[in-house]
């Protein structure tokens, strides 16, 4: 239920329509840039915007200058940037802007730190930038908004923590309370604020706690770039849980960041194979994981053949047959097949058009009996065996997403030799434009996503499948397929591995606290035997929980029941809370009642409506579409009057529930 709008009667003293936005990291820069385009076309009064937070504005928290130069993105230069562009279907103005890499073209040479402009001048389209470097980009897109604002807006940045917003019986105007004390009265509030701090969940509270008691070291989930890695001694043994890039931030904090030095010495037998010099202020690594192994190295070549325009299988008209039968829907047994068929297609379209000595049939007769068979089925693994000679120009999703193949190995040499010859298979393939057929599956996992929302999102979805299958499984063979790290950081992984600094754990990891001998121990089925340490790393990020929030404002919000934690309930009645921030299909905040508060909105990745931040270029990305949207809908807003004074004994702030 969303409450009437405000008719706009009672705004007399009150001209202004006054935005407040909390949070303003990429997706706060991106509502601010469609507020600015949008009001320059919107004939509407004037608009007063604030921008609350403690870190700078553009960047914001995670995209901060001031974080170690070490720290790179996983996205390429050419595919990162923050403006929208023709491809995206939404109602406001196209106002573009460069990528990251064209920007480091027209402007690199004039940034004010040398570091950051020789990194420019040699970074290439495909390269992976420094996270100072985005920093600056993103400084620059927020600027560039700012000076775009049209007559009649104004925008006011506050350095500050927002720390409640509260309303007054009386009605009115919300007033926004800061860190300061100071108060800023908003038509309409945003939350911005994805990635605020958390308490442990309890299995990680309760390491820390044993460590505690065994004065052992414990660092449980954190961001990169807020890591205190003091604590984490040279030369002692560290077990490290989860291998993606939690785990590659670690990885290079800890040895290059104390000093080390990865050298290649083209006059080696190996040509130019990596090497590590330490500088013996290193820990020693030992990692693992579920599979044991890392994420997949991002692709390094681009699409040898045309880049499908849309979807073929997994497409919003597929999606809506599925919803029209009324049934409840699981995503192993309904999604899962249009998302698994879509991949395979996306590969092998890439496969046959971009490389077609590599399959024994021309691409439309492919293209028409892979549409026959059913994927997945052994009529169709038959045929694939035929039609594509090689084995590994197959895609086997099931086998990918085992990449151990559930191997036992004797010992652990032979686990070092098994993970390293994984790795050096993986960075091959990645970085050899005749394995394109990988980027064309790449592609296809990203397409499928904002394809699934509307079942996602729907009542039919069966909720414990939603948690389980989806965020649980699916969304983590995501990351490890399509969201993993530079191909130079798995060089520096091996040379790392090679110089005895890391050393891997296997699959299938479990660990486990021994009082007795104070203590943790890593255990894996990859292996036989333990390993024991007494400092345990969860190289993971923070996982978002209403419940679990350290952010005062939210933690304030969740205390009245003006915010909420999704909570799905099973058809067996089992309430299955995911944590996340509840919002409506417009993204206004639920209440505990189940309403939702009409200028109170919430957007970013601890909300239930996900987009990520940032949409590689002309994709129509949902992020650009859900700001343009609430941008509209915030413009389209009447102002309120003021609330009464605090002061005044009949405005008592915190009534039931916010605007
Ligand atoms: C370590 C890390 C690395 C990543 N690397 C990549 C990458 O390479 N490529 C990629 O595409 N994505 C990456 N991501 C994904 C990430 O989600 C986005 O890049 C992006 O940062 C999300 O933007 P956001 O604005 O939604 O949230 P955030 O970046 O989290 O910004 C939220 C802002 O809200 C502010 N805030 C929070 N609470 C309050 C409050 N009470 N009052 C005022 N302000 C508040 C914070 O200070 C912060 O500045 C990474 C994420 C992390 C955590």
């Amino acid at each position: 239920m969303v409450e009437p709008e405000d008719d706009g009667t009672g705004t007399a003293g009150a001209a202004s329509l006054v935005l407040v936005l909390v949070g303003l990291g990429p997706r706060g820069a991106g509502l601010l840039e469609r507020l600015v385009s949008n009001a320059a076309v919107l004939d509407r009064g004037p608009v007063e915007v604030h921008l609350v937070d403690p870190f700078p504005p553009g960047p914001g928290r995670v995209w901060r200058d001031d974080q170690s130069e070490l720290l790179r993105l996983n996205t390429t230069a050419e595919d990162l940037t923050a403006f929208v562009d023709a491809s995206v279907t939404m109602d406001g103005p196209v106002t573009s802007g460069p990528t990251l890499f064209a920007w480091c073209r027209s402007e690199g040479a004039e940034l004010p730190d040398a570091a950051l402009v020789a990194e420019a001048a040699a970074l290439g389209p495909l390269d992976f930038p420094s996270r100072r470097l985005a920093s600056a980009y993103l400084a620059a897109a927020f600027d560039r908004a700012v000076a775009r604002a049209p007559a009649g807006m104004t925008i006011t940045s506050h350095a500050q923590r927002a720390v409640d917003v509260v309303r007054s019986d009386a009605g009115g105007r919300d007033r926004v309370v800061l860190d300061d004390g100071a108060t800023l009265l908003a038509d309409a509030v945003v939350l911005l604020t994805s990635h605020v701090d958390v308490a442990p969940a309890p299995p990680y509270a309760a390491l820390a706690a044993f460590a505690d008691d065994h004065g052992l070291t414990y660092l449980p989930p954190a961001y990169g770039g807020d890591l205190d890695l003091g604590p984490v001694g040279a030369g002692e043994d560290v077990l490290v849980r989860g291998f993606g890039l939690g785990f590659v931030d670690l990885m290079i904090l800890l040895t290059e960041g104390r000093g080390g030095k990865f050298l290649t010495d083209p006059t080696d037998d190996d040509g130019a194979r990596l090497r590590y010099e330490p500088s013996g202020a290193e820990p020693r690594l030992l990692v693992g994981s579920r599979r044991g192994v890392p994420y997949h190295a991002k692709p390094m070549y681009r699409l040898q053949a045309p880049r499908p325009a849309a979807t073929t299988f997994c497409t919003p008209g597929a999606v809506t047959a599925l919803l029209e039968q009324g049934r409840p829907i699981t995503f192993l047994r309904d999604l899962w097949p249009l998302v698994g068929r879509e991949v395979t297609w996306a590969y092998y379209l890439e496969l046959a058009q971009g490389h077609p000595g590599r399959v024994r049939v021309p691409w439309p007769q492919f293209a028409a009996t892979f549409a026959d068979l059913e994927w997945g089925s052994a009529g169709y693994a038959q045929w694939i065996a035929t039609v594509v000679p090689d084995p590994a120009d197959r895609l086997d999703l099931a086998a990918l997403d085992r990449p151990l193949r559930d191997r036992q190995v004797a010992d652990r040499a032979e686990l070092a030799r098994l993970v390293r010859s994984y790795v050096r298979a993986d960075l091959a393939r990645r970085q050899d434009v005749a394995f394109s057929a990988d980027l064309g599956a790449f592609h296809a996992l990203l397409a499928v996503l904002p394809v699934l929302g509307p079942a996602l999102a729907s009542p039919q979805m069966d909720p414990r499948s939603l948690v389980q299958e989806f965020l649980g499984w699916f969304m983590g063979f995501f990351s490890f397929y399509a969201s993993g790290p530079p191909p130079d950081r798995l060089e520096q992984l091996l040379a790392l591995e090679e110089a005895g600094v890391v050393a891997f754990l296997g699959g299938g990891l479990e660990i486990s606290t021994d009082p007795d001998r104070g203590a943790f121990v890593a255990r894996s089925t990859t292996v036989p035997g333990e390993v024991r340490a007494r400092t345990l790393v969860d190289a993971t990020l923070p996982a978002f929980d209403l419940g679990r929030t350290e952010d005062p404002l939210l933690a304030a919000l969740a205390a009245r029941g003006e915010a909420v934690g999704q909570v799905l309930t099973a058809a067996d009645g089992e309430r299955l809370e995911t944590g996340q921030l509840a919002v409506d299909p417009a993204h206004r905040l639920r209440r505990a009642d189940g309403s939702s508060a009409s200028r109170r909105f919430a957007l970013g990745m601890h909300t239930t409506v996900k987009s990520a931040a940032f949409a590689r270029p002309a994709s129509n990305g949902p992020v650009h579409r859900h700001n343009d949207q609430v941008a509209r809908t915030l413009l389209a807003l009447a102002p309120l009057p003021d609330p009464p004074p605090i002061d005044d004994p009949t405005a008592a702030p915190g009534g039931p529930g916010g605007q």
